[in-house]
């Protein structure tokens, strides 16, 4: 058992807040920092769904990658989602913290999470934190074991992460050669033109949208593989829990950690065809 306020400054000494970008919100979402602390659960997302096993469970924390709140509000009465939300959490005695753009260029972070459930190793930042430390920052770029085509490494993709309704899908030649990979959890379009000068092989992200996609294709970018987004961070959720229990074991205390597998991705539905009786899995190989 431990109070809050020491596991909020374990958490922010793995996720400094100055590494977040300007518009994000981290921190203490609710709780009261004098609140004893005997059990964490760590999620992608806010919502009911995770809440609920919270409670059931009896999380006296959620930490959670996305903010609940990214602007201002004036209120949170419980007609809202978000403000029920807040009100269950307060009610059950639970705190809510959230690591979002800092843990994305924490190192160890959610990008290396990402890049480690996909085998890749010499890994770097695709865009340096500019802090002086070489290993934060956004997105990674690392090297595959051994080279393989690119449906091999789409099936790799697949297998390395939660499975989703969306599943994977990739765009390139399907016989291309992937030896380098530069990934990035969450949206990651905005790195495109990083990436493509990064000259990799592949891509990983999620959220690519149709027309940056079409036109990196056509100025000859790297094959661009695109996941679900909370399949791309959830990875991230057992580094954090054992990052926080060794954090806090180094003080003295205990807690108990749990991560959520709560698949919370709101994409729920998926056919390639109709009645065409293609599942998930068979589009890896076309
Ligand atoms: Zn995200």
């Amino acid at each position: 058992m431990v109070r809050l306020d020491a596991v909020v400054a374990a958490l922010e000494r793995l996720y400094p807040p100055e590494l977040t970008e300007s518009w994000d919100a981290v921190g203490l979402v609710c709780g009261d920092p004098g609140a004893e602390v005997r059990r964490v659960l760590f999620a992608v997302d806010p919502v009911a769904a995770v809440v609920d096993e919270a409670l059931d469970w009896g999380a006296d924390l959620v930490v959670t990658h996305h903010p609940l709140f990214l602007r201002p509000v004036h209120g949170v009465p419980a007609t809202t989602p978000k403000g029920r939300l807040v009100h269950r959490l307060i009610t059950a005695g639970a705190g809510l913290f959230t690591a979002h753009t800092n843990a994305d260029r924490a190192a160890p972070g959610v990008n290396d999470a990402l890049a480690a459930a996909l085998g890749l190793h010499d890994t770097y930042p695709l865009v340096p934190a500019g802090d002086g430390d070489p290993a934060r920052g956004l997105g990674r770029v690392g090297r595959l074991p051994e080279p393989e085509p690119l449906t091999a490494f789409v099936r790799r993709v697949a297998a390395a992460l939660p499975v989703t309704a969306a599943g994977v899908r990739a765009m390139g030649d399907p016989d291309t050669v992937v030896e380098t990979v530069a990934v990035c959890g969450g949206a990651g379009d905005s790195l495109l033109a990083t990436v493509r000068a990064a000259g990799v092989d592949a891509y990983v992200t999620a959220d690519l949208r149709h027309h940056p996609s079409s036109e990196a294709g056509e100025s000859g970018g790297p094959a661009l593989v695109d996941v679900a987004h909370w399949a791309s961070e959830w990875p991230w959720l057992p580094d954090a829990a054992a990052l926080l229990t060794a954090e806090l074991s180094g003080a003295g205390a205990t807690v108990e950690t749990r991560v959520s597998t709560t698949p919370t991705d709101p994409w729920t539905l998926h056919r390639t065809a109709p009645e065409s009786g293609a599942d998930e899995g068979a589009h890896a190989e076309r």
